[in-house]
Formats: structure tokens, C-alpha cells, sequence
């Protein structure tokens, strides 16, 4: 059986808490011989700072880089508020995304049903809803040049972005979501401004060269992003995979994550390119959350979404979308059982801890091999 290697940072605030309960199921699939993995542990944000005055080490770096998958909770926290701007805990983060070269960032926004009355929609519109945005990460209007403010010299300033991407960023980010379909619903949505953006007419192009080229078997259709963030609210379960580039994709990203409830509940995973060697792409998975400190240490934290973070890396590091399956069913029966914790506690006459969430969990997926 391969041997997957998993580095796991907890960072900071609720981050080693939620760390404690994905580690229990990682173990114990492990121990049951379902998934062989080899964890390594390492340090990012304020803890690594702390040891190591810098968010994360070169010799995690080296870590995370030989890893098969890197696991993530949260960076960050009020303690390390004076710290310098670039030893600041979220640096640790953005040095993984840009060492590991991750231009993919995949959030799923999936309601579970015993949950849907937490959704600001009406039940009927999010129950069930299982779809995936995958947003363009390390280009376009963020990064392009120039980015500046000019001094006109009239009592007036200018303030410059620029949207710039090629054709290479679009194919590979198009490719990333034409594989997901795959192994989903097969239909893409492609996203863009091509009616008053250069950007958006050439992503629209490559996008439908790409399509007709590599990928007819998946259905293509397209959206300008204005209308896809009204449909997004409108009738979300008619998309399976969104595709769309870093400005529109933040925004969508979130509108999309409060049709679900709960930050606690979110996964999300950021992909690189594929290994030379082998089908694998680097890959980092975490929470959508951060660190939370204002539960941090109380036993508050929901650790499902970092519970999921773990489901995603079988999913799509390591092909396992049957063991992954599980972990969404096990997550699901403990909520169908009415089991809250305080974050989703909605009508729920009592809350359990983080660790009962874990072990709630835990116990379902034993269960479910019974
Ligand atoms: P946050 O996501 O940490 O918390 C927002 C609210 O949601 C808080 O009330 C928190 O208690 C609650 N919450 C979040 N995750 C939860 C969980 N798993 N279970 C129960 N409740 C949960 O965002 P914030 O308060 O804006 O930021 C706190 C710190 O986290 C800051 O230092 C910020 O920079 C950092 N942060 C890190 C990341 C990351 O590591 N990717 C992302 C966002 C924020």
C-alpha cells in the first residue's frame, strides 16, 4: 500500500485543538490499514515565530516541499500584533502558497442538510448544495504591473491595478477545473467580464479552445461574474464546478461560504502543478476559518472543517474519493444526530466540545465499517 507522507502545522489559537481530533482519524485509518500515512509535524505562524523568529523555518519549508500533502489549521492572533511585517504570523502562510507555487485555491461550499436552517437561504435553495469554486491564485489584478498611486501633481493622485494574465495561467487553471468536474457532476462554469474586460475576453477564449480541445466530455458553459453572483444567491445548486480568476473568485469564494452557514464547516485546498514523477500536484489544505482566538484553549473550536481540510487531500491528493466519501458521511450522521458544536448551535438545546465532536466523528466512521 503507498505510504502517504502528511505534514501537519497547527499554528496558532484554535489551530492545535482542531489539529488533535483530524490527527485521531489520520491515526486510526492509519491503524485499520485504509490509508498508510507517515505525519510529520512542524511549526507556522506565531508558534513558529516564537521558536524560530520567522512564520515558518527553512527546514519546514524543506518539509512541507517533500511532502505528499501539507496540512494546515490557522495562522495568527493578537499576540503577535507588533511583530514586523514580514515575520508576521500570516507570512508563514502566503511563503507556502508562494514557495510551493499553489495557483489553484478550491472551496467547496456544501450544505449538509441538518445544517440548512443555518444558510441565510431558504432551505429549499442550499439543501444539499455541493459545489466547488475554483479561483485563479497567484495572478491577475493582485500581482499585475504596474500597481501604484501616482502623484499627478495637481492636488490630485491616481491609483493604479493591473489585470494582466496569459494564456499559460488560464489553461492550467482551466485544466484544474475540467479534472475536478471529472470526478464530480461534470459541468463547468467559466466566469469572467469579457463584455468590458480585454482579460475576460481572452480568458473566455482559452477557457473554450481548451474545452473543445482536451476536455468535450465535461459540459462548458459561461457566465460574467456579475450575473454569476447574482445566480450564486438565486439558485446556487445549479453549479457543480466554478472556474473564475483571483478578483472574482475572492468575492465569489465568500458569497459562496455564507450559503453554508458556518465558517467552522469550510474546508478548502490550494493546488500547484503536477509532479513530474508521479500525478500528484503540491498541495496545501486548511480550514477557510483562522485561528479564532477568541475560543482558543476552551475546547470551543469546530474541528470539521479541518476534519474536511483532510477528506479534500484524500479526494484530490491522493485519489481515495471512497475514504473521503466516508468522512463526509460520518460528519454527516453525527449532525443528523443533532449533535452541535457551539458555532452551529442553532436551536440546539446543548453543545459538546471539540474533542467530543472528534471523537463523534471518529466513532461514526468506525461505525460505518461495521
Ligand atoms: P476567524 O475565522 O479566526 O474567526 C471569526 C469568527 O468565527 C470568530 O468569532 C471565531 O470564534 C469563529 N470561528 C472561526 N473558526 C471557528 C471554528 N472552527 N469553530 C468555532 N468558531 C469558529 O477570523 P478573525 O477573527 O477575523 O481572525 C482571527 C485571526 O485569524 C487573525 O489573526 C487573522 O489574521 C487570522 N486568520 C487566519 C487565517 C488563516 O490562517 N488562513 C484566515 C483568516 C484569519
Amino acid at each position: 500500500m503507498a505510504v502517504y507522507k502528511l505534514f501537519v502545522l497547527p499554528g496558532d489559537g484554535i489551530g492545535p485543538e482542531i489539529t488533535a481530533e483530524v490527527e485521531k482519524i489520520a491515526t486510526w485509518l492509519t491503524r485499520e490499514g485504509i490509508v498508510q500515512f507517515e505525519i510529520e509535524k512542524g511549526l507556522v505562524g506565531g508558534a513558529a515565530y516564537d521558536v524560530h523568529g520567522q512564520a515558518i523555518s527553512d527546514a519546514d519549508m524543506e518539509r512541507a516541499e517533500a511532502a505528499d500533502a501539507v496540512l494546515l489549521a490557522a495562522v495568527g492572533g493578537p499576540k503577535w500584533d507588533g511583530v514586523p511585517y514580514e515575520l508576521r504570523p500570516e507570512a508563514g502562510l502566503l511563503r507556502l502558497r508562494k514557495d510551493l507555487q499553489l495557483f489553484a485555491n478550491l472551496r467547496p461550499a456544501i450544505c449538509y442538510p441538518a445544517l440548512a436552517d443555518a444558510s441565510s437561504l431558504k432551505r429549499e435553495l442550499v439543501d444539499g448544495l455541493d459545489l466547488m469554486i475554483v479561483r485563479e491564485l497567484t495572478g491577475g489584478v493582485y500581482f499585475g504591473e504596474p500597481k501604484q498611486i501616482i502623484d499627478l501633481g495637481n492636488g490630485q493622485k491616481r491609483g493604479i491595478d493591473t489585470q494582466v494574465y496569459d494564456t499559460y495561467e488560464i489553461e492550467r487553471i482551466g485544466r484544474v477545473a475540467f479534472e475536478l468536474a471529472r470526478k464530480r457532476r461534470n459541468k463547468v462554469t467559466s466566469s469572467e467580464k469579457r463584455n468590458v474586460m480585454k482579460s475576460g475576453v481572452l480568458w473566455n477564449e482559452v477557457i473554450t479552445a481548451l474545452h473543445a480541445r482536451e476536455y468535450p466530455d465535461v459540459l462548458l458553459e459561461h457566465q460574467l461574474a456579475d450575473s454569476l453572483g447574482m445566480q450564486l444567491v438565486r439558485r446556487p445548486k445549479q453549479f457543480d464546478v466554478i472556474v473564475t480568476d483571483n478578483l472574482f473568485g475572492d468575492m465569489l469564494s465568500d458569497v459562496a461560504a455564507m450559503l453554508t452557514g458556518s465558517l467552522g464547516m469550510l474546508p478548502s485546498a490550494s493546488l500547484g502543478e503536477k509532479n513530474a514523477r508521479s500525478e500528484t500536484r503540491k498541495a496545501l489544505y486548511e480550514p477557510v476559518h483562522g485561528s479564532a482566538p477568541d475560543i482558543a484553549g476552551k475546547g470551543l473550536a469546530n474541528p470539521i472543517a479541518m476534519i474536511s481540510s483532510l477528506g479534500m487531500a484524500l479526494r484530490y491528493s491522493f485519489n481515495l474519493g471512497e475514504v473521503a466519501d466516508r468522512i463526509d458521511r460520518a460528519i454527516s450522521g453525527v449532525l443528523e444526530k443533532g449533535l452541535r458544536t457551539a458555532d452551529i448551535k442553532g436551536d440546539a438545546q446543548e453543545t459538546i466540545s471539540t474533542i467530543e465532536m472528534g471523537d463523534a466523528i471518529l466513532a461514526e466512521l468506525q461505525a460505518s465499517l461495521r
